[in-house]
Order: C-alpha cells, then structure tokens, then sequence
C-alpha cells in the first residue's frame, strides 16, 4: 500500500437524508466518518419534499428536529377525485401526528451540518468512483483526488447508484417503478396544513390521465408549494406520459383555486420503489436509502426509508465484531420492510393497469364509501401502523403481514411474476 491511500473507518458515499444519516448515526457510534458527495452541498434534489410521521419520528429520534426542520407543521393528506374531497389526518401513533414539507436543498443541507457537528468529515464536490472489489470486499475506492481503503462503506449514492452499478447492483425494471416530475409555484396558501393528492388528472378532452399530482404547501417562509405529478410504470406498461407537460397541465388546472404562480425550477426522475434491486450488499459494503429502491410503491416516500436503512445498516455494523452484510443486510431489510413493500408494490402494480384507476378510484373515493375507507387507505399507504397500535386496522395488517399462511398465499399469487425483493427469488 502507498502513502496515498487513505484509511477511514466508515466511508459513506453520497451525502442526502440516507448518507446524511448513516454518517451521523455511525459518528454516534464512535467510529471516524468520512461523508463524500458528488456535488457541491447545498444542492438541489428532484423530490416532493414531503415528510410524513414517519420522517419527523427518524428526526427526532437523533435530537435534530428543532433544527433541521423550520416550524411549519401538516396536519395530514386531503385526498382529491371522482367527485370528492376527503380529509384524511395523520393518524394517532408512535410516529406522533405531525408532518412536514422542507425544500431538499435546505433539509439535505441541514442534515449535512448535524453529520459534521457530530464530528463526521464532509467532503463536497468528491466523486466516488473506480472501486476495487475482492471477494466480494471493496479494497479501495477514488474519492475526489484521494485513493481511500474504508474498513466499511456505506453506498448511498442514490436513485441511479453509479458505485452500487460498479459494485453489482441491479434495477429489475420488470417491478413497478415511478416516472415523477416536480416545481415550485408561488401561493398565498403555502401555510395551509395538509397536503394534497389528485388522483383523478384529466386532459382538456376529458380523458383520464395515468398519473396523479400532488401540492406540498412548504410553510409561509417559502410562500410557495412543491407542485408535482407522477406514474407508476413497469417494463411491460411503461406510463405513456411526459411528466413535464403535464405538470404544466396540471398547474393550469389548479392555479385559480391556490392562486398559482409558473411552475419554477420543474425537473424530472425516476423512482425505483419496493426494493426491486438485486446485488445490495457485499462483505464490507452495503446499498442505503434510493441505492436499494427503499421507496413505498404507494405514496412515493423515500427520504424516511432512507433515514430508517441507514440507522439500520450502522446497527449492524456496530453490534458485531466481525459484521458480514452479504448474507444479513437483504435479509434485514426484508425483515423491516419486506411485507409492506411487497403489498405495496403488487397494489402499485395494479396502477399501472389502465382500467384499474377509473374504476377503482370512482368506487374508492366517492360517497359513502371514501370518507371512511380513505383515512385506513392513507394510514395504510404511508406504512403508519405500529407494532403498539392496538385498533382493528392495526390487527388484521399485522395478521396479514405475520401470518405464514397469508404470506405464502401472496407469494404463490404473486410467485410468477414478482421479481426479488433485495435480491430473494420467491
Ligand atoms: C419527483 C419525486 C418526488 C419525490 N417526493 C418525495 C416526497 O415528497 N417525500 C419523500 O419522502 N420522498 C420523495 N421522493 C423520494 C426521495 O426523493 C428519495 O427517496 C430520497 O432522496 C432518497 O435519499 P437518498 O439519500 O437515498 O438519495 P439522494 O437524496 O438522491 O442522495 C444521493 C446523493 O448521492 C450523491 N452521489 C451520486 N453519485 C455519487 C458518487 N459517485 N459519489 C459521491 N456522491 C454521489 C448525489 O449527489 C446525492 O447527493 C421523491 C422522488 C422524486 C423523484
């Protein structure tokens, strides 16, 4: 080895809310972290900018809140289509019942700045790249000008992975992914409490369009909303849709009522959900966050899944003497998220089925079945049950969920066409 090489311990590639965390968690835990992005940080990230429950728990949990997110709060999800408007608040939980909406280049930047105080080194405008791999162990990896030998290397390079590529890692298209795009549009209404989905988007002919879009209210300081649009879409029923066009569309549609500036600084990407990628893990290295697809197919969220792999991946580091994440880092993932993102994708799945969205959604949302069946569809769809809840929904999800006959029942129906969960052929 030569004096160029440089040993850390935890090197962590990729520095959103999953490297962000894990770096901060693995600082935590004692270890020397190096913390390299790509770009230059604050940078901007394609994303709804949505936090749930679920989020805010990960954030408060590592004592961050107060400062990484600005006071503004919502209170739930207002479900618009087919007619209604249904009101579905956060649900009571261990989650808590509060969510919030922070633009990416101020949350990802904030949560940067926590990783650094907790004595993590950060370098900004530093590509990983040309990893050398041994048996399955990454040996040494170009970082910016450095050459660097990790002891551990936590890979949360995002939706496209170009390290995990190098290292393995494949996207199964077959699965059902999400073509999205976003802006920001200026509003008097940007304080208002809850966020906004529409399933029901129709052109000016009147068809219905195979997408859905949503309106994040980002808080009075901004004055403006994240306004979105998105579509489920598989290899074999790719979304024929221009995501950008029909943001526009979209906009148009809902400027009068929030009083809409242009859509500003609109952008588009991919989402790879449900854990439809194989190759996650090697001996001393894993896949985080996007890398491994750890995006709910039903509400798009990711930033939290990101959060809540990478506290995981640094647990497991840290609780051996000798951690292999070959074997254990799928298997742990299946274990924390494999059920819900297994209904979640075969439900997405449907979506994508060009009669399905019509029907089910003008028999789903309208009077008197919606009001009651949207609020359990939400709790559901954002993954906000826990083991403590204790109410009927709670009890047959997690029969469901638990239930070795229930389970094998959805393996068979699915067994011919699913594609593996991290990897698993089932
Ligand atoms: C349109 C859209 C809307 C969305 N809306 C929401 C939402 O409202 N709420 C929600 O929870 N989720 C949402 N998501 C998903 C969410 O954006 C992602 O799940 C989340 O960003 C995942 O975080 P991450 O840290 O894994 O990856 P990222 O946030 O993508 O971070 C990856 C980082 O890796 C860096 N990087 C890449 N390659 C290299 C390299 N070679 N070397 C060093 N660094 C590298 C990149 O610069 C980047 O900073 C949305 C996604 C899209 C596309």
């Amino acid at each position: 080895m030569t004096d160029d090489i440089q040993q850390v311990e935890v090197l962590v590639i990729g520095a959103g809310p999953a490297g962000a965390t894990a770096a901060l968690h693995a600082a935590q835990q004692g270890y020397e972290v190096l913390l390299c992005d790509s770009a230059p940080f604050p940078r901007d990230k394609t994303c709804g900018d949505g936090l749930t429950p679920r989020a805010l728990k990960q954030l408060r949990d590592l004592n961050i809140a107060e400062r990484v997110l600005p006071p503004f709060r919502t209170d739930g999800l207002v479900l618009h289509g087919f007619g209604s408007d249904i009101y579905a608040p956060w649900p009571d939980s261990i989650f808590g019942k509060e969510g919030s909406a922070v633009p990416r280049q101020q949350f990802d930047h904030a949560l940067v700045q926590e990783a650094i105080r907790c004595g993590v080194t950060f370098w900004g405008g530093a590509k990983a790249r040309q990893a050398r791999v041994d048996h399955g162990r990454l040996e040494h990896i170009q970082v910016g000008e450095k050459l660097i030998k990790p002891k551990f290397a936590l890979v949360c390079d995002g939706v496209r992975s170009p390290v995990g590529k190098e290292l393995g890692r494949e996207w199964q298209q077959q699965e059902v992914y999400g073509i999205a795009a976003r802006s920001y549009c200026t509003t008097p209404r940007a304080e208002e409490p809850w966020i906004h989905s529409h399933a029901e988007l129709r052109s000016e002919d009147g068809k219905i369009q195979p997408g859905y879009g949503w309106i994040f209210p980002l808080g009075g300081e901004q004055g403006k909303v994240n306004l979105g649009c998105g579509a489920l879409s598989t290899s074999a029923r790719p979304a024929k849709i221009n995501t950008k066009k029909l943001l526009e569309f979209y906009a148009a549609q809902q400027r009068e009522e929030w009083q809409l500036g242009a859509p500003e600084q609109v952008t588009s990407a991919l989402l790879p959900m449900g854990g439809s990628i194989s190759g996650v893990a090697g001996k001393n290295w894993a896949l985080v966050g996007d890398a491994a697809a750890l995006v709910n197919p039903l509400n798009g969220e990711g930033i939290d899944y990101g959060m809540e792999s990478a506290q995981l991946a640094v647990m497991m580091m840290a609780s051996q003497k000798n951690p292999d994440f070959r074997r254990q880092w799928p298997e742990i993932l299946r274990a924390e998220f494999g059920t819900a993102f297994l209904l979640g994708r075969t439900i997405a799945r449907a979506l994508t089925l060009p009669r399905f969205l019509p029907i089910a959604g003008s028999l789903a949302l309208k009077e008197p079945i919606g009001p009651r069946l949207m609020p359990v569809a939400a709790r559901l769809m954002g993954n906000l049950i826990s083991e403590e809840d204790q109410d009927l929904v709670a009890r047959i999800w997690r029969a469901t969920g638990h239930s070795a006959t229930s389970w094998r029942y959805i393996r068979r129906q699915l067994g011919r066409s699913i594609t593996p969960l991290w990897g698993e052929q089932i």
